[in-house]
């Protein structure tokens, strides 16, 4: 027993913890969540908890299918939303075969496994992620318009006086803090009942932890208010998406690795090959940051989405940015990635983010130069003479370049590269089939 699992057990005594759930994800980026009572965390500890994992989608095949669930105690918090009746807590966990070994399945385990080879380079890496989301009246479809209804009608960074969004926004932000989520900025977004909130850097592991914390408490609040909330990537087709921009930053001990005074933005060479890595890979990765028929809504409909790889400084339309906002403080120095959305599994895209930023680190990788011009106000002939190659246009053609890509299938390993395809796939062919709005509306009456 090491002092973390002391500390939780003693902790669970003190507060009278009722209840400890113990949380993982599926290849989807479902939480997954099973009730352990206290007494049964010791031998969880050691022994770990057996459950069925074929059962969870792309954990195990049906002929392996006996898993162990790790708790990693230093993840251990009281959850504020259950109230001080019956004090319930939670763990994140590990996935385990029965033999004790990492899972070759475990999403959390393939971020681990970027971080390990991170750590080897020298680098710890950072993420804080701009999470955008819609609050919605309930999840029942206006039947006149086929769409959601918005709680609210104002746009970005409005004051919305004694809104429901207020209350929101100040229970929501309390409940992050209170589970040691620090958030940097909250804010109404240009979309109507869209909002954002900043979480502010931490390591890429813990990060990933806290936007699953996050996804969970910004639903429960808005249930709790009568509400209901949305990180599907584009729920309305003239509205801008939800976009989760995420910012990076390695750094080697105390020193931010992507800073040099002096250069072009103050970037770094290590900053530059890890931008040009991002460029190099978006293609193969992108089902992964945007792994859903509607992510390519969000990446092609303008709306600051962006749609095609470049990188600028003061440009929103670019997929990669380097904000100057505080240009001289080198403990800030960042590079932000704009294509990943709001409904991703954020240890798989940051795992394959990292992995391919590091993978432009590891190999030298040249970078193009900057773009300062809106991408979208040039011709498609201007773009591809500067070498602007697109994103992926659809799942379809994400899923193509993912499966012909031998740095994913290194990246995700072979068993969560198949099962994330198998699951993509299975996405993809039932919506292909099936007839929409759009084609009743425009096909209906011709001929
Ligand atoms: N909603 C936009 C997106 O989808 C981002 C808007 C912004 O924060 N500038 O990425
Ligand atoms: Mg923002
Ligand atoms: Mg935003
Ligand atoms: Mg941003």
């Amino acid at each position: 027993m090491d002092r973390q699992q002391e500390f939780v057990l003693r902790t669970i005594e003190d507060r009278d913890v009722r209840f400890v759930r113990l949380w993982f994800t599926d290849v989807v980026g479902t939480l997954k969540s099973v009730a352990l009572a206290p007494a049964e965390v010791e031998s969880a500890f050691d022994e770990g908890l057996g459950f069925d994992g074929s059962s969870i989608e792309g954990l195990s095949r049906v002929y392996e299918s006996d898993m162990l669930l790790q708790p990693d105690p230093s993840t251990f918090q009281l959850l504020p939303w259950r109230g001080d009746d019956e004090p319930t807590s939670r763990m994140f966990c590990d996935l385990k075969t029965p033999d004790g070994e990492p899972s070759a399945s475990d999403p959390r385990g393939v971020l681990r496994r970027v971080l390990n080879k991170a750590a080897d380079m020298g680098f710890t890496c950072y993420t804080a992620p701009e999470i955008e989301f819609y609050l919605l009246r309930s999840s029942e479809l206006d039947p006149q318009t086929g769409e959601p209804t918005p709680v609210d009608y104002e746009g970005y960074f409005d004051h919305v006086p004694g809104g429901v969004v207020q209350d929101f926004r100040r229970t929501a932000v309390s409940m992050l803090e209170a589970v040691g989520i620090s958030v940097e900025f909250s804010h109404h977004e240009a979309g109507p009942g869209q909002n954002e909130i900043d979480l502010r850097y931490a390591d890429a592991l813990q990060t990933a932890d806290n936007i699953m914390t996050f996804r969970t408490i910004v639903k429960e609040v808005a249930l709790s208010q009568g509400i209901y909330a949305t990180f599907m990537p584009k729920p309305f087709s003239r509205q801008p998406g939800s976009g989760m921009h995420t910012h990076f930053s390695l750094f080697e001990g105390d020193t931010n690795a992507f800073y040099e005074a002096g250069s072009e933005f103050r970037l770094s060479k290590t900053g530059r090959h890890f931008i040009a890595g991002l460029l190099r890979h978006a293609p193969e990765f992108t089902s992964v940051t945007n792994q859903f028929v509607n992510s390519y809504k969000r990446l092609w409909a303008g709306d600051e989405a962006p749609s095609y790889m470049s990188w600028g400084h003061n440009n929103r339309s670019a997929l990669v940015r380097v904000p100057l906002y505080k240009p001289d403080k080198v403990q800030s120095s960042r590079i932000e990635y704009r294509g990943i959305d709001s409904a991703t599994n954020p240890y798989l895209s940051y795992a394959a983010l990292l992995g391919a930023g590091l993978k432009g680190v590891e190999n030298e990788y040249e970078l193009p130069p900057v773009e300062m011009d809106d991408v979208f106000a040039m011709s498609s002939a201007e773009r591809r003479a500067v070498g602007h190659q697109p994103l992926p246009t659809s799942l379809h053609e994400a899923i193509r370049q993912t499966e012909e890509s031998e740095f994913m299938a290194e990246l995700l390993g072979e068993q969560v590269f198949d099962s994330f395809l198998r699951n993509k796939r299975r996405d993809w062919d039932n919506y292909r089939v099936e007839v929409s709005p759009y084609e009743l509306r425009t096909n209906l009456g011709i001929l």
